[in-house]
């Protein structure tokens, strides 16, 4: 065989719905050399990362930790040590996460009951309320940041509904971690994991997870073991929790990424840090909108950094324009899944991308290839829409 060339890959900005482009400090951080998985200098870079993703998370739980896959890993960790064959969840479905979700219960042996919404639909707390008293399930699931929808599903009340009914209280935040707030401790949240590659600036490959002590006494009161070996929370803490024995070989250079991914984080402020998220998604959205795109979501549930939008009047096909977007400017965004299939794109403006050059690059791309597709727009219509919504925000 020929060798292949060593690598070179094209130069991208990554504005689809994950992964988001890599910080360069965790580009840099990444080409430190490795440590033994085992060794006292390691250990301390992991106990460092679960105390900053307990920052992150604002919790006090003592099971926090990254599992070492993605986000979907971090969910599998989730249902298959809360629930075992045979126990009632309720999950709250309305796109295609929660879908997921609805499938992982059931290939647990769940029984599910779904609260279903249209994609794009907001769960009012009295419907939840209504079927999980009537269900009285083991668990309840919600997708905090619906990223094939753009929806951010309040989750007010549902802490106490939970405590209430007996009912554990799961979150996807693999969206919404460090891009929007999220409180485990004072929403009373049992169970929730995330990703590394979306609001956190890092390569995927983690799955940040934290369980309450409610959800830990589920999981040691279990009838049987845990189904999955790898992803059984009492055997990973082995390595994770106070022994640091040997459980899978830790992936030093992942947890060096999210070690440097957490600190610039924390170093920004949460605060400040969803401040600027809302900063560019106005921006943004006065752009997209001067371009003729319409939300997927209500305005008042719309993710800052995930928009989902139906393509303009006057283009049918969605896939020209973001094979132009990539191949002639380097810039890649998401088209729709499942039943918004071919009818929006989906846009990401999370962690180190949600800046103002990041904004107007995109909005002055799409003038351009909006133009070239025939539809009639003003040159600097989106930017200069962009601009005047920067302004107004002082
Ligand atoms: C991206 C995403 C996932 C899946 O994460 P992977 O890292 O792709 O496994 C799960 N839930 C939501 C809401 C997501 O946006």
């Amino acid at each position: 065989m020929t060798i292949p060339p060593a690598l070179q890959p094209p130069s991208r900005l990554l504005l689809g719905p994950g992964p988001s482009d890599a910080h360069q400090r965790v580009l840099r951080a990444m080409a430190t050399p490795l440590l033994g998985h085992l060794d006292p200098a390691f250990l301390t870079i992991m106990a460092e990362v679960q105390e900053m993703l307990r920052a992150v998370f604002r919790t006090g739980n003592m099971l926090t930790l990254p599992i070492s896959a993605t986000g979907m890993a971090g969910m599998e960790t989730c249902l298959v040590n809360l629930v075992e064959p045979g126990d009632k969840v309720v999950i709250c479905n309305g796109g295609f996460f929660s879908n997921r979700m609805v499938d992982v219960a059931q290939r647990c042996g769940t029984h599910v009951t779904e609260i279903k919404r249209p994609w794009g639909g907001v769960f009012p707390l009295d419907e939840i309320a209504e079927v999980v008293r009537r269900v009285r399930p083991k668990m309840l699931g919600v997708v905090h940041a619906e990223t094939s929808t753009g929806v951010l599903q309040p989750l007010d009340g549902l802490g106490e509904l939970c405590r209430e009914t007996g009912t554990l209280l799961v979150i996807d935040t693999v969206t919404s971690l460090a891009c929007v707030p999220v409180e485990l401790d004072a929403w009373g949240v049992d169970a929730a994991y995330s990703c590394s590659q979306k609001g956190l600036a890092c390569p995927p490959g983690l799955s940040p997870m934290s369980f309450s002590q409610r959800a830990l006494d589920t999981l040691h009161n279990r009838k049987a073991k845990v189904q999955s070996w790898y992803l059984d929370l009492s055997l990973i803490t082995q390595y994770w929790g106070q022994d640091r024995s040997y459980h899978h070989t830790g992936p030093i250079t992942s947890v060096y990424a999210i070690h440097e991914g957490l600190r610039i984080v924390l170093e920004e402020g949460l605060e400040n840090r969803f401040a600027r998220h809302r900063r560019n998604y106005k921006a943004l959205r006065a752009g997209l909108e001067a371009l003729g795109m319409r939300y997927v979501a209500p305005d008042a549930h719309q993710l800052p950094q995930l928009h989902a939008v139906y393509l303009p009047a006057g283009i049918t096909e969605e896939l020209p324009v973001r094979k132009r977007l990539l191949e002639t400017f380097g810039i890649e965004i998401g088209g729709g899944l499942g039943e918004l299939k071919g009818k929006i794109w989906r846009i990401g403006l999370m962690g180190c991308n949600s800046r103002a050059d990041v904004v107007y690059s995109l909005l002055g791309a799409l003038e351009r290839v909006l133009s070239e597709a025939g539809l009639g727009i003003a040159p600097g219509a989106g930017t200069i829409a962009a601009q005047k919504a920067y302004s107004a925000a002082g």
